[in-house]
């Protein structure tokens, strides 16, 4: 007799992961499929991990209490507010599991980030997807003019993956004051990191204004912590409470706990290198407009490439080049990587163009 399987979930998608490359003779290949750091983790990082290890015997702290009110200090936000799990996903996740009920509503932009239709189907919830604006970026006003009685949650991804566009915050404001104040903003700042623009809107900053908003962050970017997971969100209390209800239990292990603290205490360091790949992030961007190609403002970790025609060529060009991308049906995302890996890209795509 077959299993039954929800039947809401026959369609379900599996989270497509970055690819890699298979090294090949007398080519360096590189992956920029996965938005990683490119920099391997810090020393102490390094021995924090170590000394770890050698109490794996034990269970994890349940709370994460070490991490959590590290973060709350460094926010200057209450230990209350704040909640761990095993990446930011994960929280999203435990996020619309406490929102939403079946047949509730969720609303995010698209294209974003493939984890959101995932999660809202998992939980029953459905999905609200508002294209894109023009110019890659959140079309807020539409996103609140989909808001109906049964909407929920609407996530704002800013940076947004897979598209680099940032939401400034004026708009995001004027985009608050039309959202009720039970349906709670979760403002997935995976990349707030990298983020130059001034205009940009800040999560925290926002979740201080409005008491319906969730920040959710990570260790998985800019801390180059991505193969630990862990991530966190600052959120109204009453919600980091059930947060904490809902999570896994003991998910954060104890050395991904180690590591996130020894990366707080390394932060300096690790935003030396996030203005390193910054820098890589807007030559990269400026040679490629040299060569004709259109791109927006990027404020992440990557560089998009819008691609009416599809992402083949741009994609079979970069690969040629030792390069692994993430291709989507309406463009490229190609992480900005080492130096040596973003010197190939240029070269690939400025041919592509010549
Ligand atoms: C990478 C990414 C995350 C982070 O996921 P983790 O589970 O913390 O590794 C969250 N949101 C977006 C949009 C991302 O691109």
């Amino acid at each position: 007799m077959a299993l039954r399987i929800r039947p809401d979930l026959l369609s379900l998608p599996a989270y497509k992961a970055g690819q890699k490359l298979a090294a090949r003779e007398g080519q360096r290949v590189f992956k920029l499929s996965s938005n990683e750091s490119p920099h391997p983790p810090l020393a102490p990082v390094v021995e924090a991990i170590a000394r770890a290890a050698f109490e794996v015997n034990r269970y994890p702290d349940p709370l994460n209490s070490a991490l959590v009110h590290a973060l709350a200090a460094k926010l200057a936000v209450p230990a209350e507010a704040i909640a761990c799990s095993t990446g930011s996903v994960a929280l999203l996740g435990n996020l619309l599991e406490v929102m939403c009920e079946p047949g509730d509503e969720v609303i995010y932009a698209w294209r974003s980030f493939e984890a959101y239709p995932i999660w809202a189907q998992l939980t029953g919830a459905t999905s609200v997807q508002v294209a894109l604006n023009e110019r890659a970026g959140h079309d807020l006003e539409a996103m609140a003019a989909a808001i109906t009685n049964r909407t929920r949650v609407i996530i704002v991804c800013t940076p947004n993956n897979p598209t680099g566009t940032a939401v400034a915050a004026a708009e995001f404001e004027a985009f608050m004051a039309k959202v009720p104040q039970d349906v709670l903003v979760v403002v997935d700042e995976a990349y707030c990191e990298y983020v130059t623009d001034a205009q940009a809107v800040s999560g925290l900053a926002a979740w201080h204004q409005h008491p319906n908003v969730a920040v959710l962050r990570t260790f998985s970017k800019a801390y180059g912590l991505a193969g630990l997971r862990v991530g966190y969100t600052v959120a109204p209390l009453e919600l980091a409470d059930f947060l904490r209800r809902a999570a896994l239990p003991f998910g954060v292990s104890s050395v991904a706990q180690a590591a996130a603290l020894a990366s707080l205490d390394a932060e300096a360091q690790l935003l030396a290198r996030v203005r390193e790949v910054v820098a890589e992030r807007e030559r990269v961007v400026a040679a490629l407009r040299e060569s004709g190609w259109q791109v927006e403002d990027m404020q992440a970790n990557f560089v998009w490439l819008g691609l009416p025609q599809g992402p083949a060529a741009a994609q079979a060009a970069c690969e040629a080049a030792g390069l692994a991308v993430r291709p989507f049906p309406e463009g490229l995302r190609v992480t900005v990587g080492e130096p040596a890996a973003n010197d190939l890209l240029i070269e690939a795509l400025t041919a592509l163009r010549g």
